[in-house]
């Protein structure tokens, strides 16, 4: 770690107590601030205020007392998800204090390099697929992944050396609060929707994102979806050296596909029918990591090696199992239509699909075609189950059934199925109306088929 004097005896606030509020205040302690931490949710009694206290951080839960600012703020760190009216950003704001996130703070005590994946969808994959090129066979240190995809970032940034990689996930909301960030490649997978709510405009979201390159100089990379007309003109704004990925074509500059083939540069990678994850996404996301490791010098038997392995993010298209002729997949983070439309355009095979959750008050009609055109029986509960059935009917699937757990749904499906099927969980849904996360969700599932099939 490098140890730096920014923070020795300034007063550092920490919005939000979530795990990388928690991890950033420790790391601000080490460093020799003296940090107030402020949650609006009451948190009086968990483990994590008594450990900060116990620390020497003073935390206050429960609300969000502006009056805190007379103390003199020097720096405001903010999770990422706190908006920017919220009345303790907006203060900072207004005082003129520097309003930053945990990545701002990992990069500055990190020896390691660092590879950032931002993007609309296919962050956790890439970043995933990255890591694991990195570390196949890696001489010295390791490649840690880290960020958005679940492992806070200044955690990691602490342990790691000179040797080492930090593959870093940031999203937009992570992203607005840098501004040292410089990463030896950054990585912009896409852009689609655009969080209004929080950015306020497209344009905003757009720009939170370019704040990948914004360190950037010519010795630096910068990977970008090149069958993205909007991406090509966007990377105008870097100095680094752009290196387009292209599954459509579009270039032959850095990472495409031609006749059937991953190449880079020139060079014929492997068939892109090996890549072991469905779907062009995953296809997209392959050409990205490649590119990315290739940059960081990786070989390409790293890259064979983990394409034709990887069964996916956890709860992301994860393969789970083959068994008497049926794959599983579990795709419990599809919590929208959207998400859904990609898994189900993933597949060649007929699929039995299990779907359904939280009722947001919208109908799945824009599902239809879909639907008609992969789903050969659906198998639904949770509270959107007979608007689902609704939909279904209308594609004209002839084997609707109702159950009220997942649980049963599991069972339900595989009667429902024949050899050469796929059986896939891809709700549509957030989790929320019977689980606590989508990752409970998909846990309850794995273990579901893992009882059928033993
Ligand atoms: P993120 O971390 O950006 O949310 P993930 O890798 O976790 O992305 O993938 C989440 C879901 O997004 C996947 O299940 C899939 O439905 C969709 N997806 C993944 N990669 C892409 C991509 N490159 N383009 C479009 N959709 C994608």
């Amino acid at each position: 770690m490098r140890t730096i004097a920014t923070y020795q005896n300034q007063s550092v606030l920490v919005l939000g107590l979530g795990k990388s509020g928690v991890n950033a205040t420790k790391l601000l302690l080490q460093l020799g601030a003296k940090v107030t931490v402020n949650d609006g949710q009451d948190q009086e009694d968990t483990p994590a205020v008594a450990e900060l206290r116990a620390l020497g951080a003073t935390v206050i839960t429960g609300s969000h007392p502006v009056a805190l600012f007379e103390e003199g703020f020097h720096y405001l760190f903010k999770n990422p998800g706190i908006r920017y009216d919220n009345p303790m950003v907006a203060e900072a704001i207004k005082r003129e204090i520097p309003v930053l996130t945990e990545p701002e703070l990992a990069y500055e005590v990190s020896e390691a390099d660092w590879v950032s994946v931002t993007g609309s969808n296919g962050k956790t994959t890439t970043t995933a697929l990255i890591a694991l090129m990195l570390n196949y066979q890696r001489a010295q240190g390791h490649a840690y992944a880290a960020g958005n995809i679940g492992i806070p970032l200044s955690e990691v940034a602490q342990k790691a050396t000179a040797k080492d990689t930090m593959v870093t996930e940031l999203s937009s909301f992570q992203l607005m609060g840098t501004t040292t960030v410089k990463p030896k490649v950054a990585v912009l997978t896409n852009i689609y929707e655009a969080h209004l709510d929080y950015h306020g405009t497209r344009e905003n979201y757009v720009q939170a994102k370019m704040r990948i390159v914004q360190n950037q100089t010519a010795s630096d990379y910068f990977v970008v979806n090149w069958d993205l007309p909007e991406l090509r003109t966007l990377s105008q704004q870097t100095k680094a050296q752009v290196v387009p990925f292209s599954r459509l074509g579009t270039s032959e500059e850095g990472a495409y596909v031609k006749d059937g083939q991953l190449c880079f540069k020139g060079e014929v990678i492997m068939p892109v029918t090996d890549i072991n994850v469905p779907g062009d996404h995953n296809v997209e996301n392959a050409l990205a990591a490649l590119a990315a490791a290739k940059l960081m010098g990786q070989s390409n038997e790293a890259i064979i090696e983990v394409l034709t392995t990887f069964t996916g993010v956890k709860h992301r298209m994860q393969f789970v199992k083959e068994f008497a002729g049926r794959r599983f997949y579990n795709d419990s983070k599809a919590t929208n239509m959207e998400a859904t439309e990609v898994a189900l355009k993933s597949f060649k095979q007929p699929i039995v699909l299990i779907a359904g959750g939280l009722d947001r008050g919208f109908t799945f009609e824009p599902l239809t075609d879909l639907l008609k055109a992969h789903v050969k029986a659906i198998i639904l509960y949770g509270e959107t189950k007979q608007l689902l059935a609704q939909t279904a009917k209308e594609a004209g699937i002839e084997t609707i059934e109702i159950v009220d757990q997942l649980t049963e749904a599991v069972p339900a499906a595989y009667a429902a199925s024949q050899e050469g099927d796929v059986i896939l969980l891809s709700p549509a849904c957030a989790s929320w109306d019977q689980f606590k996360t989508f990752e409970e969700r998909g846990d309850v599932y794995i273990d579901a088929v893992e009882q059928i099939t033993e």
